[in-house]
Order: structure tokens, then C-alpha cells, then sequence
């Protein structure tokens, strides 16, 4: 018996498609996951049955983008997409067809898609529909445009980022006419959004290669057209793989020398993430001219010390480095760990002075922060008071 391809409830929307008379079957990312093994990500399932027909036969369904023929059905709760064969329109901006025509052939559907190994589709009973010799280029790890590499990115220049993309995912290779269609092209990825630009750059930071895709930037000069890229990619080679896309966009900033506002104004990151990579550029504009003091592991966060320790050798030539174990304990040994961990409040020093609460209070409390991070005082209320009673009295 072959292993069943997908969901119970995914192979049950399709069953009720073929049933009312339809064609349907498994397309896209979860076919190609598949037949490399992979688990799935997002289902997607295409269907000769027009967007109106889909919602007639489901009672729970979202619309999602009917325009472009997607009907999300929700199947014992499940979220399935659920799109109608069709080809898209002439692009006149390279990055959205100007209209979808909706098509009765699976042929005319997978024509339109990127990459060989993302045109194939899956019957429910788990046969494979390969037209374009998916499966031959996926064995040998290539990366091939369906059709004319050339046109094909003329109408999508997101394409060219998508191939790069996955020779860091599945660590496969470009293939030598969508290679170069690519290095003709790429002045064209200037007319993506950053938004659509940042989602793939996530997902190549995260691939098992990402310097495989770094490569790719550079010989095809995607590199210079991209938002942001370092111009010299060596000391990535160092730095290769991440953990999380946010420890490769750190990467990119400390080897292409940006500034964190740079990195984070170019891509739109975050708030969560520019953060992160203001703390970051401090911590190694502090490692660069010595070891992590007190103060340092006070102040940032144990994973971003851990990177910047992790890549010091390659940014700074350091002489002296920390280990991992080292780190991690010298930050636990603080005293402690934030302003929280003081003992006492500014409630506290209001009742010890008399006072009403006021910006006072907080620049105690920092000073009281500092004394106790350093061991200059305990951390405990009477040590604390005893303190600062006689310098309050000793500062009026
Ligand atoms: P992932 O594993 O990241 O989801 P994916 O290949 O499934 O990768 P999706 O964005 O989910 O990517 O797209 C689903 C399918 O739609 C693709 O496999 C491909 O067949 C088609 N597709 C997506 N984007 C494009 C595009 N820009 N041009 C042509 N076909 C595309
Ligand atoms: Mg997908």
C-alpha cells in the first residue's frame, strides 16, 4: 500500500468535487514536498469547477479571492484552498497578471506555474501527473522554469527570487537557461514589493543553504538590485546557516556593514525584528573593543550575546573568545536579571522619604540597579534602605 497523499479532509474535498462531476486534484509546494519526502506545508487543491461552484457545494467556505479563483473550504474544520484551473493575462508590470481567465484543462493550470518540480500535481488516490518532467529535474535537484525561462520572468520577476529561494530550501541548483534568463532579468525584481521580497528572504534565511542562494544573488547581480545586500558575500560564507531568519537578517547587517535602520527600513521589518538587530549592532559595537562587562550582560539578551560571541572572530579580529557555556553562565550569575528583580520598589523609597512619586523615584532606582548589579549592595530591602537613606539625606 503507498502512503496517502495529504489529509483525510483534503482528499474528502476532493472526492466530493469528482463526485458532483468535476476534475480536482492536489497541486503546488505539498506535491513537490512529497515526492522529496518532505511534510507538507499548506494544501492546495485545483479544480475544473468555477469559484461559485465550489462555494455552491461546500456549506463552509471562505472567500479568499474569488477574483483569482481561490475558495477556501473549510472541511471538519481544516482550511483547504481550493482554486480553479486557470492561466493568467498578459503582465504589463512584471509582477501581476492584469487578469485571470479561469480554464477547463489541468494542462492550461500547470502551464502557468514556476518550476517544473511546482507543476506537478497528485491525484487523491496518490498518482502522479507530471507533465513538464518534474520528476526527472527533481532527482537531479534542478530548478527549471516551465516554458521559456526568459518569458516567464518578464511576466513575474517574483519568479527569479522564488528559484533563489529554493536552492537554500532543498539545496538545489538553477538550472543553466533559467540561470541566465535570470541574469538578464534581473533589473526586473526592482518592480516586486519589499513586502513579497522580505516573505522570500525569510524563507532562504531559514534553508539548509543559504549561501547557495547568496551565491546565486551575486553571480546573477540580483544582488544589486535587490533593496539591500552586502556587496561582498565572503564573510557570510562564515556565518552560514541560521537558526531563524532573523539570526540571517543580523548576518546581513554585520557583513554588509548597515546600520540596523538600514536593514530594517530597506526589508520593513518589524518592530519585533528591528529591535532585535538595534540590540545586536550595540552588543557587537561593544564585543569589538573588548570582552562583554557586567553591564553588557545585564543588558542584552542571552540569544543576543550568543550571536555576536558565535561571530566575533569573523567581525572583529578578536584574540579572546567565550564559550556558549561560558556565556550563558556569566549572564545567569547577574544578580540580577532586570529592574524587577530589585528587591524593593519606588513605592518603597516613596514611604522611606515622604515623598510623592516622581521622576525621582525612577533615577533611584536606577542607581539602586547599578549597585546591586555590580555587588556593591545585597539585594534584599534592608541592605537597600540602609543605603539609600544615607545617600538621599547625604544628596538633599
Ligand atoms: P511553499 O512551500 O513555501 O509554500 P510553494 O511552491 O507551495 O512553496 P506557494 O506560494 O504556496 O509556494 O504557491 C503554491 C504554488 O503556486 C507553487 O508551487 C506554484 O505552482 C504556484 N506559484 C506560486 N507563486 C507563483 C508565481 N509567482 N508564478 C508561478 N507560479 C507560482
Ligand atoms: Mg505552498
Amino acid at each position: 500500500m503507498t502512503t496517502l497523499f495529504a489529509t483525510k479532509s483534503s482528499r474528502e474535498v476532493i472526492r466530493l468535487l469528482e463526485q458532483a462531476g468535476y476534475e480536482a486534484v492536489f497541486v503546488g509546494g505539498a506535491v513537490r514536498d512529497f515526492v522529496l519526502g518532505k511534510p507538507a506545508t499548506d494544501i492546495d487543491i485545483a479544480t475544473s469547477a468555477k469559484p461559485e461552484e465550489v462555494k455552491a457545494l461546500f456549506p463552509m467556505t471562505v472567500d479568499v479571492g474569488t477574483a483569482h479563483g481561490t475558495v477556501l473550504v473549510l472541511m471538519d474544520g481544516e482550511p483547504i484552498e481550493v482554486t480553479t484551473y486557470r492561466t493568467e493575462g498578459t503582465y504589463s508590470d512584471h509582477r501581476r497578471p492584469d487578469e485571470v481567465e479561469f480554464v477547463t484543462s489541468l494542462r492550461e493550470d500547470l502551464l502557468r506555474r514556476d518550476f517544473t518540480m511546482n507543476a506537478l500535481a497528485m491525484t487523491k488516490d496518490g498518482e502522479l501527473i507530471d507533465l513538464f518532467g518534474g520528476q526527472r529535474d527533481m532527482a537531479h535537484q534542478l530548478i527549471r522554469a516551465v516554458g521559456y525561462a526568459a518569458d516567464r520572468f518578464n511576466e513575474d520577476a517574483l519568479r527569479m527570487f522564488r528559484a533563489v529561494r529554493f536552492t537554500s530550501v532543498l539545496d538545489f541548483t538553477i538550472e543553466e537557461d533559467t540561470f541566465e534568463a535570470i541574469r538578464s532579468h534581473a533589473p526586473q525584481i526592482q518592480h516586486i514589493s519589499v513586502e513579497r521580497l522580505k516573505a522570500e528572504m525569510d524563507k532562504l534565511l531559514k534553508g539548509v543553504n543559504p549561501m547557495k542562494a547568496f551565491q546565486v544573488i551575486q553571480q546573477t547581480a540580483l544582488a544589486s538590485h535587490l533593496p539591500l545586500f552586502p556587496e561582498n558575500i565572503d564573510k557570510l560564507n562564515q556565518m552560514v546557516p541560521f537558526e531563524t531568519a532573523i539570526e540571517g537578517w543580523a548576518c546581513l547587517m554585520l557583513a554588509g556593514d548597515f546600520s540596523y535602520l538600514e536593514v530594517a527600513n530597506a526589508y520593513k521589518l518589524s518592530n519585533v525584528e528591528k529591535s532585535f538587530l538595534a540590540a545586536v549592532q550595540q552588543a557587537s559595537m561593544r564585543r569589538s573593543s573588548g570582552l562583554f562587562t557586567v553591564d553588557d550582560y545585564y543588558r542584552f539578551d542571552l540569544e543576543v550575546l550568543l550571536l555576536v560571541e558565535k561571530w566575533v572572530v569573523i567581525l572583529v579580529n578578536a584574540t579572546q573568545t567565550v564559550s556558549k557555556d561560558e556565556i550563558t553562565a556569566a549572564k545567569q550569575a547577574l544578580p540580577i536579571q532586570s529592574v524587577a528583580d530589585i528587591a524593593i520598589t519606588g513605592k518603597d523609597l516613596m514611604a522611606w522619604t515622604g515623598l510623592r512619586g516622581g521622576k525621582w523615584t525612577g533615577e533611584w532606582m536606577e542607581k539602586i540597579t547599578w549597585l546591586v548589579l555590580h555587588g556593591h549592595c545585597e539585594n534584599n530591602p534592608n541592605n537597600i534602605k540602609e543605603w539609600f537613606v544615607d545617600e538621599f539625606k547625604r544628596e538633599e
